[in-house]
């Protein structure tokens, strides 16, 4: 069969892949000539996107519903954080695709293909890409799915599991000011499960019963758990009327390739947040890396190591071995902290006096001992050390040039 070109493909049309493409569009026929997206499934399972955000970002117009507050609760307390500059925004992803797939329809530079891509190629004529119906190939290929390379094994053993009820009830019992971002008052089960709520209106939202565990659990198990809760707060007065379920890797890629014209984007590139599983606003930020390096202005987003991958790796252990520390790390990270901080903090914008301060109020024991437990070696690299060692120069520079404090927060070893 005859093999296809194009100057750019794009393996995936998901988060990643779309953004991605969109942002191509923008730029000139001289730098982007022709796209072609691989994208093996016609349906999409639904899902819901959420992220705390501004109102500067390019897919504000999708945003469905917006929340001014954010919630904690866990040994039967419940804290109110109002977000100050930010909103938590929630897109839906049919809206996001259909949205896309108006804006390609009629762009001669772009062709969506549905195949299945088994395996990539770095050639010395280009990239190769099998498909089981063809094959293709490109100048530049851009690939959210891990392990197509055979150089790369990715292999989470912690992961974000979750099932989500959408109901609606007779009575108006929902804030619809505020989502409920984690609720650990759930029931007798001692994994760290807790429950996430997305209120749409004052009687409908979306209720999520989430665990992070290196174990499956049976759907029954989410089941109860939602159930018993539902139960809890607002009896038998609800009826279901959507299920979102879902698992998001809990790990970082770290051995991503980054051959010139062989580039990972989304979930390759490691951007969904190991601790959080949040990718959105990440996969915008690599996007607009890319774009820069194709404007000739960049240098091509590599997986960068930081120290906020370590932290991570801390979480993760904890997670992997001390399920029931979850619950009391979660609730004093909320009770003992501004959401300012916590969400620059997730956003690996904060300083390292701002990360000691955050550590501080938590339980030191239960980090020291994922410290020392975990393989001092695989976590406590020369890439730690040298981004701890750049988080302080620059916070010692920001403190000597006090007025730019907040540009040059964030530190990551390109
Ligand atoms: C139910 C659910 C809810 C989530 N909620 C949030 C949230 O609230 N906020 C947030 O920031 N993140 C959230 N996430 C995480 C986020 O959606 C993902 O991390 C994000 O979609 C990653 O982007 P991606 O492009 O790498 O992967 P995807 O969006 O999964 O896209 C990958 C695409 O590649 C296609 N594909 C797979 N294999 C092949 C192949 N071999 N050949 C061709 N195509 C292939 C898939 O069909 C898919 O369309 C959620 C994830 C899930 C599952």
């Amino acid at each position: 069969m005859k093999q296809l070109k194009y100057q750019h493909i794009i393996i995936g049309g998901g988060c990643a892949g779309f953004q991605l493409a969109k942002a191509m569009l923008n730029l000139p026929n001289s730098t982007v000539r022709s796209v072609l997206i691989i994208e093996s499934s016609k349906e999409h399972a639904p899902k819901s996107w959420c992220f705390w955000a501004d109102n500067s970002h390019p897919y504000r117009h999708l945003v469905k519903k917006e929340w001014s507050s954010l919630s904690f609760g866990a040994y039967e307390n419940k804290k109110s954080l109002p977000l100050q500059n930010k909103t938590y925004q929630h897109i839906d992803s049919q809206s996001f695709i259909n949205y896309h797939l108006t804006e390609f329809e009629n762009n001669p530079r772009i062709t969506l293909i549905h195949d299945t891509v088994f395996s990539l190629e770095n050639q010395s004529e280009g990239c190769l890409v099998n498909g089981y119906d063809r094959s293709y190939m490109a100048e530049y290929v851009y690939y959210s799915i891990p392990n197509l390379t055979k150089e790369v094994n990715f292999k989470p053993k912690v992961w974000q599991h979750f099932l989500g009820w959408e109901v609606i009830t007779s009575e108006n019992y929902f804030n619809d000011e505020e989502a409920t971002l984690m609720d650990f008052d759930v029931d007798d089960n001692m994994d760290g499960r807790f429950i996430y709520i997305l209120p749409f209106t004052e009687n409908r939202a979306l209720v999520e019963c989430t665990i992070f565990s290196n174990q499956a659990f049976p759907l029954t198990s989410f089941e109860n758990s939602l159930k018993t809760y539902l139960h809890k707060k607002y009896g038998s007065d609800y009826k279901l009327l959507k299920t979102e379920k879902g698992s998001v890797p809990m790990m970082r890629m770290e051995n991503s390739l980054n051959f010139e014209r062989l580039i990972p984007i989304g979930t390759a590139a490691g951007c969904i947040k190991a601790s959080t599983g949040y990718s959105f606003i990440r996969n915008l930020e690599h996007t607009n890396k890319i774009i820069g390096y194709l404007q000739g202005n960049n240098q091509l987003p590599g997986v960068a190591y930081s120290r906020f991958d370590f932290y991570d790796k801390l979480l993760l252990w904890i997670i992997e071995n001390e399920k029931h520390e979850i619950k009391i790390i979660f609730n004093l990270l909320f009770k003992n902290n501004s959401i300012r901080n916590i969400l620059l903090f997730l956003d690996e914008k904060t300083s390292i006096f701002q990360e000691m301060r955050i550590f501080y109020s938590l339980p030191k024991f239960t980090f020291i001992n994922a410290l020392f437990s975990s393989f001092p070696k695989h976590v406590l690299s020369i890439n730690v050390l040298k981004s701890i060692y750049l988080g302080l120069k620059q916070t010692f520079l920001a403190y000597l040039n006090k007025g730019k404090v907040g540009e040059i927060q964030k530190t990551i070893v390109e």
